[in-house]
Order: structure tokens, then C-alpha cells, then sequence
């Protein structure tokens, strides 16, 4: 019975854990609710465009082990992400960056601003905008106040429902101002995309004698907990269950609901090539949406018609997907009591974005998962 183990969730967390323990002979099963593997990185073909249901998933690592875990399962081509911010009436690069100066000032502006940055900074510099805003230089802070207002207040009030203030720094540090003409996105060592989606890359990791999926199947609705035990169909499991679902869940919410934000993808096709001038564009000020993102700029294969999908943001209910926790001291507060409620079950292991209630990209999410199973 020892060697058994149970997975919630075939996100990539779960599908991770799953290939690694069953090459370890363990005798995995692995549940999702959902009718697919992949979790929120799901993709599927659609007239030789590769659509994520779940809004655009870019992988990106400077971790060789997690690069060298997750090209086993597909080829994987260079892809770098490049983002446009459409603010005042011009496409800029995002993260702002030099280019995105001299698109919104005058010459002799964006010539005096930039000098001016280059005798605080060095050319190449990451800052985080707050950094900026809140230096006691005037004309940095200026500059800070700026681009903080144009790029990041309004789409963090409509992302997160709250002001960057209010969030955890580590979320506007995620896209810091360059002071580079470096355009793009990430900067990690490994920037490929898989050939085939990240479903395939899930299927194959799943593809091994020693584990079982099963689809549309909520685990708690087969699982209880009681007495700090774990029991499926009313019999207790004295295998291992690793949960990589939301933590409030597991515990019927009995100390309250955890906050998320959700999204509500709109998907449009659009009978031409091609339909903007980047892969994703964010619109910070307009619109309800946050930002568009075309699907056939991720492999750049020729096409006729293009599929794009906006992003709305919203609160999060219990009949909504939640897609981001909101990391503030008062849901950390409440995470770390349903935590001390986990720890007291002995078989119970947490992994994942929800599971451990933090927004972590997919290659945090799989180097998360191999250091959990390097414990089995
Ligand atoms: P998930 O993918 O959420 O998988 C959890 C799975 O558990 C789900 O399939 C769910 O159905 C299942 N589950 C939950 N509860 C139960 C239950 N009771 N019974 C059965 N099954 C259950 N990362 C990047 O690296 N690059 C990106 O560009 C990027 N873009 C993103 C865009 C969006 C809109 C979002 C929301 C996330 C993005 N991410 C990105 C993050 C990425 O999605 C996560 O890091 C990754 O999916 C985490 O995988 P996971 O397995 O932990 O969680
Ligand atoms: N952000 C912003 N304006 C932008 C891009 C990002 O305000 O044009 C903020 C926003 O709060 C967002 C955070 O920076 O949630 C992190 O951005 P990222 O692109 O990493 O978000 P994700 O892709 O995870 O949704």
C-alpha cells in the first residue's frame, strides 16, 4: 500500500510529480475536474493555430534542470516574447523601456530624460517603477510618476482590483522598467516554446504504466477528511495524496473563503493574417479587457485567419476558475491557518499555484514539483 499515491490536479505541477514518482515505481493516480489534463496550461490545435484556453502561457527559465525536465517531452523552438503597451494614442514596448520614452515625448524631452536616467543608472538597469516613483530625486520620481500612471496603475485596478500599493512588491518587480532598449519581456537563459503545446508536453509526461488519469472527477467529491485522516469512497488512504487544488476547498472553506481574481477570456477569429503588431497587447487605460493576445504570433506558421482573445478580469466566486492569489498579508494570514490545518495530516502534501496560494510561473511550478518528489 506504501508505494501508492494520489494526485489532485494534472496541472503541471501534478503531471510533474506524476512522471517523477511513477519512474520512482510508485502507483500513481491522478484526478482533475476538469475533462483535460494541463490544467490552466491547456492548449489545443486549431487550424494549425495552437490556442491556450486559459489565456496565453509563455514558458521561460533560467533553471537548466526545469529546461532540461520539460524538453524531454516535446522539441521545443526559441520563442521571445515581445509586448506592446498601447498608451496615448502609440504602441511602446513593454516593460517600458528606452524606445518607449522617445515614442511619448518630444526629442528633446525623452534625449534630456534618458540622459538624465543614465547618471543615476547604468545603461542595462532593471528598476521596479515604484523604486522610481518613490525616489527623493524630483526628476526621476517624475519620470516614476509617469510611468506608473500611464502603464501600471489603471491595468493593476483592473487586474487585481486593488492599487500596486496595495499589492505584494513582487508583483509590479515582475515587469520592471528597462532603462536598455532591450524589448523583451522575460530575460531568462531559456525562452522556447514546445512544438507541439503544452497539452502534449502534459500527455506524455502522463504516458507511463504506472499512472492512471482520470478525468471529470472531483476528488473531494469521493475524499473526506476526518480525525486528520484522509479517506476515499468512505476507506481510509494510508497512501500518499498530493493536492494541488485550493486549499480553502479541501477544508469545506471552514475557516472562510480565500481571495482570487478570476478572468473571463473572449475569443475572437478574424478572417486576415495577421491582427496587431505583437503578440500581446496591453491596453492599460482603455477598455475593460487588460490586454489582447493573438495565438498565431507565439509560432509565427503562416496563417489566413488569426484567433485572438481579450482578457477581463473580475472577482473571484465560487462558480469562477481561480486564477490568481492575491497575496496580501490578510489572505496570507488565512492561507497559514488552513496550512496548520494541512500539517496535521501526515499523508497530505501541498504543490502548486493554488495549493500553496502563490503566483508562480510554470517553470517555478515544475522545479517546485521536482524538489517534492526528490523528498519520496
Ligand atoms: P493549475 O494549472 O491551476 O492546475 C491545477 C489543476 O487542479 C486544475 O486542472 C484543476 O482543475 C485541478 N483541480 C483543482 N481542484 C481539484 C479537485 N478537487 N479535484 C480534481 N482536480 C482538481 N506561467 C508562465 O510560466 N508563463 C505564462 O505566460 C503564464 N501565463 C499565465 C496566464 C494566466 C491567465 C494564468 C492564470 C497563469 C499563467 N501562468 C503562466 C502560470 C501557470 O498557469 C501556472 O504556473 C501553472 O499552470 C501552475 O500549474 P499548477 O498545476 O500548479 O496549477
Ligand atoms: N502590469 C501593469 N501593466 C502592464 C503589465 C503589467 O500594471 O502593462 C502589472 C499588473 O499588476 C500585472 C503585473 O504587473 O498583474 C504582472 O504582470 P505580468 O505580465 O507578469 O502578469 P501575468 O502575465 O502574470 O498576468
Amino acid at each position: 500500500m506504501q508505494n501508492k499515491v494520489i494526485i489532485v490536479g494534472a496541472g503541471l505541477s501534478g503531471a510533474t510529480i506524476a512522471h517523477q514518482l511513477a519512474k520512482k515505481g510508485y502507483k500513481v493516480t491522478i484526478y482533475d475536474k476538469r475533462p483535460t489534463i494541463a490544467g490552466n496550461a491547456y492548449d489545443f490545435n486549431d487550424n494549425n493555430i495552437l490556442v491556450h484556453l486559459y489565456g496565453p502561457h509563455i514558458f521561460h527559465t533560467s533553471s537548466k534542470e526545469v529546461f532540461d525536465f520539460i524538453s524531454q517531452f516535446d522539441d521545443f523552438f526559441k520563442y521571445e516574447h515581445r509586448v506592446l503597451g498601447h498608451i496615448d494614442d502609440k504602441y511602446v514596448p513593454i516593460p517600458f523601456n528606452l524606445t518607449s520614452l522617445e515614442r511619448l515625448f518630444k526629442k528633446e524631452d525623452s534625449d534630456y530624460i534618458k540622459n538624465y536616467l543614465l547618471t543615476k543608472y547604468e545603461m542595462g538597469k532593471k528598476v521596479p517603477v515604484m523604486e522610481l516613483k518613490n525616489s527623493d530625486d524630483q526628476i526621476i520620481q517624475q519620470f516614476g510618476n509617469f510611468v506608473y500612471e500611464k502603464v501600471f496603475y489603471h491595468y493593476t485596478l483592473k487586474q487585481w482590483g486593488k492599487t500596486p500599493e496595495e499589492l505584494n512588491p513582487n508583483v509590479m518587480n515582475r515587469v520592471p522598467v528597462y532603462i536598455s532598449y532591450e524589448d523583451r519581456y522575460f530575460l531568462d537563459t531559456y525562452q522556447y516554446m514546445p512544438l507541439h503545446g503544452f497539452t502534449k508536453v502534459v500527455e506524455k509526461m502522463l504516458d507511463h504504466p504506472n499512472i492512471k488519469v482520470i478525468l471529470n472527477t472531483d476528488f473531494l467529491s469521493i475524499a473526506k477528511i476526518n480525525d486528520d485522516k484522509i479517506y476515499l469512497n468512505n476507506q481510509l488512504f494510508d497512501g500518499e495524496v498530493i493536492y494541488t487544488g485550493c486549499i480553502d476547498e479541501l477544508f469545506n472553506y471552514q475557516l472562510g473563503k480565500l481571495p482570487y481574481r478570476s478572468l473571463n477570456f473572449v475569443f475572437k477569429t478574424i478572417n486576415q493574417p495577421s491582427f496587431q503588431d505583437a503578440a500581446v497587447v496591453n491596453y492599460p487605460n482603455e477598455y475593460q479587457f487588460t490586454r489582447i493576445s493573438e495565438f498565431s504570433k507565439f509560432t509565427s506558421k503562416p496563417t489566413n485567419k488569426t484567433i485572438i482573445v481579450e482578457e477581463y478580469p473580475k472577482e473571484h466566486t465560487l462558480k469562477d476558475i481561480p486564477y490568481y492569489p492575491i497575496e496580501i498579508e490578510e489572505n496570507i494570514n488565512l492561507y497559514q491557518k488552513y496550512l496548520s490545518l494541512a500539517n496535521k495530516i501526515p499523508n497530505l502534501h501541498l504543490l502548486g499555484r493554488l495549493a500553496n496560494y502563490k503566483y508562480v510561473n510554470m517553470d517555478v511550478a515544475i522545479l517546485n514539483a521536482l524538489k517534492l518528489s526528490d523528498k519520496f
